[in-house]
């Protein structure tokens, strides 16, 4: 059977994004590359968005930019400008597509739907199929989104609404997410954090359809697309293993309390590019420990008071929006840091310490 130099399995966000940054980097002109897939075709099946605080190589895959955003709680509307930091949102397909056209063109890059069909006791192996144990106390991020359009123009697409907690919370932390791509087409995606211990909170479609009718008070619309994700919010499981690395979800990228993961796939991509040809010996990258570790609390926080969870969100991003930016982006400094702290009420975040 054929021998690599490295692997790739899942050719996902994360293991194209890395084969990517190696092939256009000419890491891979004199090494050769398996990609494990299994998935029979490639189609849009995410919407990936993000506050872009680092430059990244998809932006001919974004669908659009927005320098305002929005949060709101029952009564109470916050607007924010994100000139400095523009959110975008990339349309997968895109993505698939470009990453693919291009790594087709190098013969030393080789897929295969199953690991089985090669010998990978020599190689160097990037992991991105997680290892998640089931278990009824993990919290996850879980959502459906739908892509609408309208007969009429109905939206301001100049602005985004981050979080509208304006709806049913069912002793959970529910909100909902708006992306105006034009003045009449947009997605509408609702979301839970929560244990999913049933399937009570999944009665998306509904959900979606009453939000529609009732919050947004549209009755003529068509839909486009649909798409339904959980992100856990925890870290899979990951033993240290000799000749492999774990990228993406599985690869811890996830930021906990936000369920943000495209933008620090990126970065690791680039920290691979820039370590591999020592990447035997190179250290495990990791969101920095001081955002674990406030992420921590903040979810523990949220497991034990769900209720003032659209407040204690509101109640953020009250901070200047560079600042909340940053500090969900993973690149604020100790004061900013600070700032955000500060913002929370204080004696749960306590108490949650000692949990
Ligand atoms: C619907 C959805 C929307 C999201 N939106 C955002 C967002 O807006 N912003 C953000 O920052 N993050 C978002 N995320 C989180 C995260 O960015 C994505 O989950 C991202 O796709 C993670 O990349 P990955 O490579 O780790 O996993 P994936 O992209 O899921 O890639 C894993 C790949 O492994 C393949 N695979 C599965 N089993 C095997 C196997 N046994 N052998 C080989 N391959 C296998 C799968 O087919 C898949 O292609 C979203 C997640 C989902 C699910």
């Amino acid at each position: 059977m054929k021998e690599f130099d490295y692997i790739i399995i899942g050719g996902g966000c994360a293991g194209l994004s890395l084969a990517y940054e190696l092939e256009i980097n000419e890491k891979l002109k004199d090494k050769t590359l398996a990609i494990i897939e299994p998935r029979l075709e490639y189609k849009r099946d995410k919407t990936w968005s993000f506050w872009k605080v680092v430059p990244h190589n998809f932006d001919d895959c974004v669908k659009k930019n927005w320098q305002n955003f929005s949060i709101n709680i029952p009564g109470k509307t916050n607007h924010l400008e994100c000139k400095d930091y523009p959110y975008q949102s990339i349309d997968s397909g895109l993505f698939y597509e470009k990453i693919n056209n291009k790594l087709k063109k190098n013969k030393n890059i080789y897929f295969y739907k199953d690991t089985k069909e090669i010998n990978t006791v020599n190689s160097f192996i990037f992991n991105s199929v997680p290892n998640i144990k089931k278990n009824h106390l993990n919290l996850w991020q879980h959502f459906c989104g739908v892509e609408i359009e309208t007969k009429t123009n109905y939206f301001d697409n100049e602005i985004f609404n981050l979080m509208d907690f304006d709806c049913e919370q069912r002793d959970s932390v529910h909100f909902f997410y708006t992306l105006p791509y034009s003045k009449n087409k947009a997605l509408v995606e609702t979301t839970w954090l929560s244990k999913m211990n049933d399937n009570s909170q999944k009665d998306y479609d509904k959900q979606i359809k009453d939000y529609i009718d009732k919050n947004l008070k549209i009755k003529d619309y068509e839909i486009t697309y649909r798409e339904e994700g959980a992100i856990p919010l925890f870290y899979p499981l990951y033993e240290k293993e000799k000749n492999k690395m774990n990228i993406g979800t599985a690869g811890g990228m996830t930021r906990l309390s936000t369920g943000y993961t495209f933008l620090n796939i990126q970065e690791h991509s680039k920290f691979i590019r820039k370590n591999i040809e020592s990447i035997h010996n190179t250290k495990k990258f990791e969101i920095n420990k001081k955002y674990q570790f406030l992420d921590e609390i903040f979810l523990r926080v949220l497991e034990k008071h769900p209720k003032k969870m659209s407040e204690i969100f509101f109640k953020m991003f009250q901070s200047s929006p560079k600042t909340i930016i940053k500090f969900l982006s993973n690149k604020s400094n100790f004061l900013e840091d600070l700032t955000i702290i500060l913002k929370m009420p204080k004696w749960i975040f306590i108490k949650a310490l000692f949990y």
